[in-house]
């Protein structure tokens, strides 16, 4: 191979666990086990003194040490105000998940042999863009060159896609994990893969499940007991019913039955949780995806899409039996699952790889048409063909990658907006509101553009307040948002009221946004900036980068 390809490595950030696949040279996804020879490493992180431990270790390690061991920090991605302290140092979501990628990371080089540099990450479809932006801040505190962060179900259906060479079919992907669910309609095609429409919770997931036998657990202590107590406020307690909770959840997916022992305060309690009880104490949380399944639907319907062929189950809540049942029951078709642990971060690897051959692509086409290509958005639909024939040929011959594999790389995937976003300004009644510029579910790469007028006259500067909500309405009362972020548009001086403004948002084909202003009198235009305190930036972003470079991560 003369020329061989890029290798850029696909990494499922999960809430529980995590894993890294790549695409071999036969052009097979294949996950990379763990230095303790797992598929998957628990997104679990121990501070241990000067060493951080993630995985198994740790999440051991939460019985001893409750308080220097941290579970489930994807939920709180993207928000201002976590912050976790460890010996006197302020510990950001974006850094202790830079751990979980480094280890991950670290054991692939190790078995594989080279150096993990280029990634593609996934995150839940539900995520806003703050939670995005702090996905990508993570790979690159972690040292990563982050080409691309895609959506979970979305890498799921690209890893299914792959591997079921059948017709055209719609299929919707029912995606529960640790502790999110999404909901995804997609259509596949032979030459594309279409998101049509996502919907979903991102604080609902197995932990979710866990926690309802947490709390049966605490009540059947009391019973027993007799006492009030709440045993949940000794963090070893608290610790030790979040592990044999999810392991009597996960032993309930196998058996009708579970003994489970509570030690507290020097009681020993013992209690049998049966599979029926399981189903009673958690049915809401069941029913609750399936309410989300049927608002998804109803948008989808909007689309002109009204059936769709296929279930897939991913993740690794599906492994519990009620939900194939209830999806049955409900849909009236078998679900299937599809390699619920391992699809997402295959699909990510498949999707690397196909941004891998895309690149010598367009390297390629570059060079033959003399040009150079500054934005490959629809590069191969505007190639003529017989260019593309050539270049594709080329980069098989020089590559050894077959020329169909290098011609499906150039298949079409095109996901949704997974919110709707919005400024705010005056109504005509003088209150305010957001004025949504790009409504959830519209299919991305998307510009729109809208003019918006200054309310006073000789006003120095605008302030652009950006938000961001789940409703599928044009104007949407300020409380229904969320402010992700500002940007500040400066005006010329003297300038009367009711002056012009026009804003333009961007949303790129990963989700992020990119927002311009133009005032209209001088044609003065700004890149806004978003400026947030929900994602690490700046000074601190730096700290942490370097923090990385000398931490020891196991
Ligand atoms: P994921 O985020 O897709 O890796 O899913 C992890 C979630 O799946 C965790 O909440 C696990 O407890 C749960 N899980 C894994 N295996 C099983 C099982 N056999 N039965 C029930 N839940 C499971």
């Amino acid at each position: 191979m003369s020329d061989p390809i890029n290798k850029i490595f696909g990494i499922d950030l999960g809430t529980t666990y995590s894993s890294i696949a790549y695409v071999d040279e036969y052009g097979k996804p294949v996950i990379i086990p763990n230095a303790e020879n797992q598929r998957i490493t628990p997104s679990v992180v121990f501070f241990d003194g000067s060493e951080i431990v993630v995985g198994d270790v740790a999440k051991e390690s939460a019985k001893l040490y409750p308080n220097e061991v941290v579970s489930f920090i994807k939920r709180s991605m993207g928000e201002a105000n976590f912050l976790y302290e460890y010996d006197g140092k302020p510990y950001r979501p974006e850094e202790i998940s830079s751990f979980i990628l480094r280890k991950v990371a670290q054991d692939a080089e190790q078995t594989i042999g080279e150096k993990v540099q280029d990634v593609v990450i996934t995150c839940p479809a539900y995520f806003g863009i703050n939670e995005r932006e702090a996905t990508r801040k993570a790979g690159e505190i972690a040292g990563f060159n982050v080409r691309q962060i895609i959506n979970e179900p979305t890498a799921a259906a690209i890893a299914y896609g792959t591997v079921q060479e059948t017709e055209n079919r719609v299929v919707l992907v029912y995606d529960l994990g640790g502790g999110t669910f999404d909901i995804t309609m997609i259509d596949i095609q032979e030459s594309s893969i279409d998101v049509i429409c996502t919907g979903g919770d991102h604080n609902l997931g197995g932990k979710d499940w866990d926690d309802r036998i947490v709390a049966f657990l605490v009540q059947e202590f009391q019973r027993q007991t007799q006492s009030e107590d709440d045993i949940l406020e000794d963090p070893d307690t608290w610790q030790d019913l979040q592990l044999s909770s999810e392991k009597s959840k996960k032993i309930l997916s196998q058996r009708d039955k579970t003994p489970i022992s509570i030690t507290h305060g020097g009681d020993r309690v013992k209690v049998e949780l049966s599979r029926d009880k399981f189903l009673e104490i958690t049915e809401d949380l069941l029913e609750r995806t399936i309410a989300l399944a049927h608002e998804m639907l109803k948008e989808a319907k909007t689309k002109g899409y009204e059936h769709f062929d296929e279930i897939i189950m991913v993740g690794g809540s599906t492994r519990m039996p009620q939900i194939p049942d209830r999806i049955r029951q409900e849909f009236g078709m078998e679900p299937r699952m599809f390699d619920p642990d391992e699809a997402v971060a295959k699909g990510a690897a498949i999707y690397g790889w196909k941004l891998s051959l895309n690149d010598g692509l367009i390297r390629r086409i570059a060079k033959k048409t003399n040009r150079e290509i500054e934005n490959s958005d629809n590069i191969f639909e505007t190639t003529p063909k017989q260019i593309m024939e050539e270049v594709a040929k080329e980069m098989s011959e020089e590559t050894g990658v077959t020329l169909s594999a290098v011609k499906r790389s150039t298949m079409r995937i095109r996901d949704v907006a997974s919110k709707s976003f919005g400024v705010v300004a005056r109504r005509p009644n003088n209150q305010e509101g957001v004025f949504n510029l790009i409504l959830k579910n519209t299919a991305v790469p998307v510009e729109t553009k809208r003019t918006f007028y200054t309310p006073e006259a000789n006003q120095e500067r605008v302030l652009i307040r950006i938000m961001e909500n789940e409703t599928n309405e044009k104007v949407v009362a300020v409380e229904h948002s969320i402010g992700i972020g500002t940007a500040v548009l400066d005006l010329p001086e003297g300038l009367p009221e009711d002056s012009p403004v026009e804003i333009t948002f961007n949303l790129n084909r990963e989700g992020r946004l990119q927002i311009t202003a133009i005032e209209a009198t001088e044609n003065r235009q700004v890149v806004a900036k978003i400026e947030t305190s929900s994602v690490i930036q700046g000074k601190e972003l730096k700290e942490a980068i370097e923090r990385a470079q000398h931490l020891v991560v196991h």
